[in-house]
């Protein structure tokens, strides 16, 4: 492979429901840094059905050029489809660079297109730099979170890495932006389609997405009891906020896993994220270590969260948030 041919840093640009994804505009702000280290341009990739107009925000967010592909076979994602647009793009676009949002149809699609264009993948990348050869450094946490593995792609093209939402920080839209959208024309053997979306079944969601609160109140093991619990939900209400968990509270059950934060949970960057009887394991850490202001409440004054907290209290978590939330409710009448 004469990895000279190619160039430039593409981004899929995922869309659910003719919506793109949050983690799109963040990779996009992400791949204009790394384009211009390189020199080069950022180029979206938007599969779907009459959504031409989404290209405007991508290119407001540091696209020079949207590809575009319009078939009803990509209205709703399902794997061959995308997997065939795609690879056909890379075959005649040869993109130097590869990027995806590490949800259900990142994680779905990127191995899939790896092995198809026979190169390597990073899943989870915390991390992004160009090397000093120009290569693109892929960091990410291996061994349980214990170390940082930085991975280079050195010998085959595209470099592809998945980054999970939350991880990668927004640049701000300028919707005067200009930028180029080509609309692509793939030759797709239907044959090999052999999914049919039948029917979508919307599971109804307990409040927003984690990932998108601007106050998290979040709940460890020394707050999993329906005391401790209800106060936790309590200090949320007089907040706005939302609430979120450690894996130990996810895995009892009290919470579904898309509260979960962390390693094998969310990553997120709230204004304040309270932590609630949680010790901070490693892989706790980090999914919020990165948020704006952190408030430990923990009994344990050596608890590895004080190590990241802007401000810690030492006590019993679940008495300490029910005086706040009553405090609260008095001093925001
Ligand atoms: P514990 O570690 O049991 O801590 C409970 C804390 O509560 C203690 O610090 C204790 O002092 C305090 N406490 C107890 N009672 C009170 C009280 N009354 N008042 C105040 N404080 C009190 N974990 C995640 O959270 N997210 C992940 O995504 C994740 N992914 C993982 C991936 C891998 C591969 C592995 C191996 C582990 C992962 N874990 C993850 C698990 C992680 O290692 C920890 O086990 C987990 O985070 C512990 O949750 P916790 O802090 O709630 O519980």
């Amino acid at each position: 492979m004469d990895i000279n041919q190619y160039k430039d840093v593409y981004v899929f640009a995922e869309q659910r429901n003719g919506n793109v994804q949050s983690v799109v505009f963040e990779l996009v702000s992400k791949s204009r840094e790394l384009a211009d280290t390189l020199g080069q341009n950022v180029v979206a990739v938007l599969l779907g059905y009459n959504i031409e107009s989404k290209s405007a925000e991508l290119i407001g967010y540091g696209a020079d050029k949207v590809l575009y592909v319009n078939d009803k076979d990509l209205e709703h994602y399902t794997t061959e489809p995308y997997t065939q647009a795609i690879t056909a793009i890379i075959e005649s676009y040869k993109p130097s660079i590869m990027m995806l949002g590490a949800t259900t149809i990142g994680r779905d699609l990127g191995p899939r297109l790896s092995a198809r264009n026979t190169t390597g993948l990073t899943a989870d990348c915390t991390k992004l730099e160009i090397s000093d050869d120009n290569h693109l450094m892929m960091t990410r946490p291996a061994f349980g979170g214990n170390l940082m593995a930085t991975i280079v792609c050195k010998e085959h093209r595209p470099q592809m890495s998945t980054v999970r939402p939350g991880v990668m920080p927004l640049s701000v839209c300028d919707m005067t932006r200009q930028g180029e959208v080509e609309v692509v024309e793939i030759e797709f053997d239907r044959s090999k389609f052999t999914v049919q979306i039948l029917e979508t079944v919307v599971e109804a969601k307990q409040g927003l997405d984690i990932t998108e609160a601007k106050i998290l109140v979040s709940g460890g093991r020394g707050v999993g009891n329906p005391d401790g619990l209800k106060a936790l939900r309590d200090l949320a209400e007089v907040l706005n906020a939302q609430v979120s968990a450690s894996r130990a509270i996810t895995d009892l059950g009290v919470l579904p896993h898309d509260k979960q934060v962390g390693q094998t949970g969310k990553t997120v960057r709230p204004d304040l994220y309270i932590a609630s009887g949680i010790s901070g394991a490693i892989q706790h850490l980090a999914g919020m270590e990165e948020s704006d202001f952190i408030i430990a409440i923990n009994k344990d004054k050596m608890a590895p969260i004080f190590s990241v907290a802007d401000l810690g209290i030492v006590g019993d978590a679940t008495a300490i948030m029910k005086r706040l939330a009553e405090r609260l409710k008095v001093e925001m009448r």
